[in-house]
Formats: structure tokens, C-alpha cells, sequence
């Protein structure tokens, strides 16, 4: 690919339909007088961008892809405090300026104007993405560069499990699905609770494997009525039906996974057991303080989680094996 000065290489979905993500020479960003530009040493590639390509998940193309980022500001804007220049950063993703009442409250994943990186605006499946300043966390020094594009989903982890805490002491709590989620929620729980046994089916070993690996019980087919905290993090229809069926009478039932499209479950064991049903969406400001502080801490283990480290050309294969189970998180390194 030949770009010129102001071009860089991107992964663009160019327009609404599946296969229509390509690798191209797109426009180097400029900064906005609130923004800086971020050099992208890792974006990690999500479910969500699967979901992307298949438009289950909205989006507005043309625009680049990837919403886990983190890398290095290396331009700043003018109204931008100049102490970001050159630190190694990760980045939330919701760039709408609103002033409604969820935003004003601190609670921009809930605002109908909410416009998040790589499927609203440009995002970091590329050498450079632009990102406001209020965006912006410094990366802990013990996290590498690629480590730290798990920091976005381990904030939406946080903000779903502890905004406000699901988990209390002694509770025996059941993870479904070992994907990159599931391994980052079990690991969240485990930060409340050491009882944390993580399901998965048999096409899972690789990931049940790292869960064991991560010193967690794993299982195929959970008890029945045995667990104070079900988090579905498979995001399928058989991952809901276990979880509804091992949660105990009285639990709390946790939707992370995204599932894509409508699905068939029992929704009369959520009254009969008396479930409490919570959920969460993307991440707040809070989650993302936290998750950080639980990296500062050495409370969560990321490089267990990153299988890959690919670079941008390399989508079409990534792609590929974003629907194989044979792989956890796979990291774009553009520099590579
Ligand atoms: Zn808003």
C-alpha cells in the first residue's frame, strides 16, 4: 500500500453489508482543538466488531474500526493540556458531545446521541486515531502496550459487575462462556470472591484451558440450582438456558454477552426462582478508573488473554478466527 505523507493504513468498513471491510489507505487524522492523536500501538479485536461486520451492531459507515485502544499521543490539539504529549495511553470510546441528562450524570454509555469509536467514528484499526482529551487514561507502567487495549473491556466488566456490586461474600458464582469477556469477568469476581467456577462446551477446550491455567474451576455442564451469581458472558442461547438453570433460588443473573438477534429462553425461571436480573452497557468513567486500579494492583492477568498480536493487513485471516473458539483476543499492532 502506498500512502502518501497524509495517509495511513485502516480497516474501514466502507459501507452497510457484510463484506464490505477492507484494508485501505485512508486519512491521517488531524486534531480537533479538544483532541489529541494516539499513534496505536494495540487495538484488540472484539465480538462486537463481528457484529460490526454483520451490521447486528449499528454503525454508520464509512468508518474505521476498533474501540479497544491504546498507544502513544503524539499530536495534541490547542485547547489540550500539553502534559499528554508523549504518554502511553488507553482510551474511552464514546465521543459525543451531549449534554443530557445520562451525560450529565456521568453516565455516557446510556445517551440516545452516544457515537463510539469504530462504528460512529473513526477508530483504532489504524496507525492513528484522534481521540478528546477527556477521553484519555494513562497506562500503568507494569502494562504492555498491547495489554493495555484490554482495558476497555475490562472496564465494561467492571462497570457491569461492581457499579453497583452483584457480588457479595461467600457467594459460589458460575461464569458462562470462557472468551476473552468471561476470563476478564471471572477474574473481576474473583477480586470479591475465590468461588468462581467458569462453563464452557466442548468446542471451548483451548479456553478452558487458559481458565484452568488461571487457576479457575472449569466445567462442561454446571449443577443445577447451585450458584448465588450466574454472569452469561457467552452471549448465546444455550449459555442463557445454563445460566438460568444453575442460578439458586433467589440469585443474581448477569447479562454481559451480546447475543446478535432474538433468542429462545425460559422466561418464567426468572419469576419462579425469583432472579435478580442486572446488566450493564459499555463502560462509565468510574469503571474505567477501577479496572485501571485493578491493573495497577496486579489484580487481573491480560496476557493470558491475547492469543495474537496481527498486523492490520493480516484482517482478512483475524476475521476469520474471530468466529473460531480456538482463539481468545487477538491484538492489532499497526507498527508491525
Ligand atoms: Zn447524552
Amino acid at each position: 500500500m502506498n500512502n502518501s505523507p497524509q495517509d495511513m493504513t485502516a480497516i474501514v468498513k466502507m459501507a452497510i453489508g457484510s463484506d464490505s471491510i477492507s484494508v485501505i489507505s485512508w486519512p491521517r487524522p488531524v486534531p480537533k482543538a479538544d483532541q489529541v492523536i494516539v499513534e496505536v500501538h494495540g487495538t484488540g479485536v472484539c465480538g462486537t466488531d463481528l457484529h460490526i461486520a454483520h451490521d447486528a451492531y449499528p454503525n454508520i459507515p464509512p468508518v474505521v474500526m476498533g474501540h479497544e485502544v491504546a498507544g502513544k499521543v503524539v499530536e495534541i490539539g490547542k485547547e489540550v493540556d500539553p502534559k499528554w504529549m508523549g504518554l502511553r495511553v488507553a482510551c474511552e470510546t464514546h465521543h459525543q458531545v451531549c449534554k443530557c441528562d445520562f451525560c450529565r450524570d456521568g453516565r455516557r454509555n446510556l445517551c440516545k446521541n452516544k457515537t463510539s469509536m469504530g462504528s460512529f467514528v473513526d477508530g483504532g484499526f489504524a496507525d492513528y486515531v484522534a481521540v478528546a482529551e477527556e477521553l484519555l487514561h494513562i497506562i500503568p507502567d507494569l502494562i504492555t502496550d498491547h495489554e493495555a487495549a484490554l482495558t476497555e473491556p475490562l472496564a465494561c466488566v467492571c462497570h457491569i459487575l461492581l457499579d453497583p456490586p452483584l457480588i457479595n461474600v461467600a457467594d459460589t458464582v458460575l461464569v458462562t462462556g470462557p472468551g476473552p469477556i468471561g476470563l476478564l469477568a471471572a477474574q473481576v469476581a474473583r477480586t470479591k470472591e475465590d468461588n468462581v467456577a467458569v462453563c464452557g462446551l466442548e468446542k471451548d477446550r483451548m479456553r478452558i484451558g487458559i481458565a484452568q491455567e488461571l487457576g479457575f474451576v472449569t466445567t462442561h455442564s454446571p449443577e443445577p440450582e447451585s450458584f448465588d451469581v450466574v454472569i452469561e458472558c457467552s452471549g448465546s442461547e444455550s449459555g442463557i438456558s445454563t445460566g438460568l438453570k444453575s442460578a439458586r433460588r433467589g440469585a443474581r443473573y448477569i447479562a454481559v454477552g451480546i447475543v446478535g438477534h432474538d433468542v429462545n429462553f425460559s422466561a418464567d425461571t426468572i419469576l419462579y426462582k425469583e432472579l435478580l436480573v442486572s446488566s450493564g452497557f459499555a463502560a462509565t468513567p468510574q469503571s474505567w478508573n477501577r479496572a485501571l486500579r485493578l491493573l495497577e494492583n496486579s489484580q487481573i492477568s491480560l496476557s493470558p488473554l491475547i492469543s495474537r498480536v496481527e498486523p492490520l493487513k493480516n484482517w482478512p485471516s483475524v476475521y476469520k478466527d474471530l468466529i473460531s473458539t480456538d482463539v481468545l483476543k487477538i491484538v492489532f499492532d499497526p507498527r508491525i
